[in-house]
């Protein structure tokens, strides 16, 4: 009997925490539905593209990276370095080896980020787009928190709890269209068309997103994880044109599969123009095996299409300094 009761409340409980926790959803009102079985269906017989090394420059060493001279530096994946002249941002910091909630298992690395984490400036704000492993790394996050006691951590609503089990106090959490002023800057969290989720049980139970960071000067658009939307558009009519965009181009084969969730080159093309960025910058392939296409595809296509469209976006090496002007 007692057994029974003690499962009845455990169920209660259960239940309880079903009804509270928020569901998150895009801004279509859809979620990604696909399935486990889609996902097995997916892997099922699956050939994984050849690892081929993309290459790194070191030309950052030359430069004092704390200078005031502002400039973006990709790193690898959807890790930026943002230097706006007065203010250092990090988007979505992942230094780690694999990108897996596992040390030994989960996609490795086939290139090392073009900047150790033990080489980055003093850095004032780390920016995240979304929870999942390719994005958040545990260990970045403490290893930033530990060399920058300092740094504000801007997260999606649902993530802050996540941060400060790891010791990190100073983590903001937001919705989209939500904003922070923080030192020179403006950043406000906006929509991309994704998902989240860091176990079995935590689907959509955080938000995702992308992020415009203003100053007296600039503009600038980390567009996160996404598929193609009309949220580009309507980014543009609310926060107005983007000088530099970050816009994802790899992790999209198979189509039936990644469609929703993550675009393709011509697609990232079309969020360039969406956007009325100045100046895009191609990120989220080369450096893990995620999906289907071959490694080098994501930038041959990104130039073709980018070329017939007439628009300046470009594949940066990793490690490169770009300049903002
Ligand atoms: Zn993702
Ligand atoms: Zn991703």
């Amino acid at each position: 009997m007692r057994i029974i009761v003690l499962g009845l409340a455990l169920a209660f409980l259960v239940s309880m925490v079903a009804c509270t926790s928020t569901r998150y959803s895009n801004s279509d009102g859809m979620t990604n539905d696909k399935s486990l079985g889609d996902l097995l269906r997916w892997g099922f017989g699956r050939e994984k593209p050849k690892p081929v090394q993309i290459n790194l420059s070191t030309n950052y060493k030359s430069y004092n990276l704390a200078s005031p001279e502002p400039y973006l530096i990709w790193i690898g994946h959807a890790t930026f370095l943002l230097n706006t002249g007065d203010t250092r941002v990090l988007f979505d910091p992942v230094f780690s080896d694999r990108a897996s909630p596992f040390s030994m298992v989960g996609p490795k690395r086939i290139i090392p980020p073009a900047i150790d984490i033990s080489e980055l400036p003093n850095v004032h704000l780390v920016l995240i787009s979304h929870n999942h492993y390719d994005h958040l790394d545990q260990r970045s996050l403490i290893e930033l928190k530990k060399n920058n006691p300092e740094a504000k951590f801007l997260v999606p609503q649902g993530d802050k709890a996540l941060l400060t089990g790891m010791g990190i106090e100073n983590v903001f959490e937001f919705n989209w269209w939500e904003s922070i002023a923080v030192r020179s800057l403006e950043l406000t969290f906006t929509p991309a068309q994704h998902w989240s989720s860091r176990g079995l049980f935590d689907r959509n139970h955080s938000l995702w997103g992308s992020w415009f960071v203003r100053d007296a000067n600039h503009s600038f658009f980390h567009a996160g994880d996404t598929g193609y939307s009309g949220d580009f558009v309507e980014i543009r009519e609310r926060l107005g044109d983007v000088d530099y965009a970050m816009i994802p181009i790899g992790a999209y084969d198979p189509r039936w599969f990644m469609s929703y969730q993550h675009v393709n080159p011509e697609e990232a093309v079309t969020i360039a123009k969406d956007i009325g960025a100045d100046v895009s910058f191609g990120m989220h392939w080369g450096t893990f095996i995620l999906t289907d296409e071959p490694v080098m595809e994501p930038k041959q296509r990104l130039e073709r299409a980018a070329y017939a469209e007439g628009v300046d976006f470009r594949v940066p090496v990793p490690g490169e300094v770009n300049k903002i002007n």
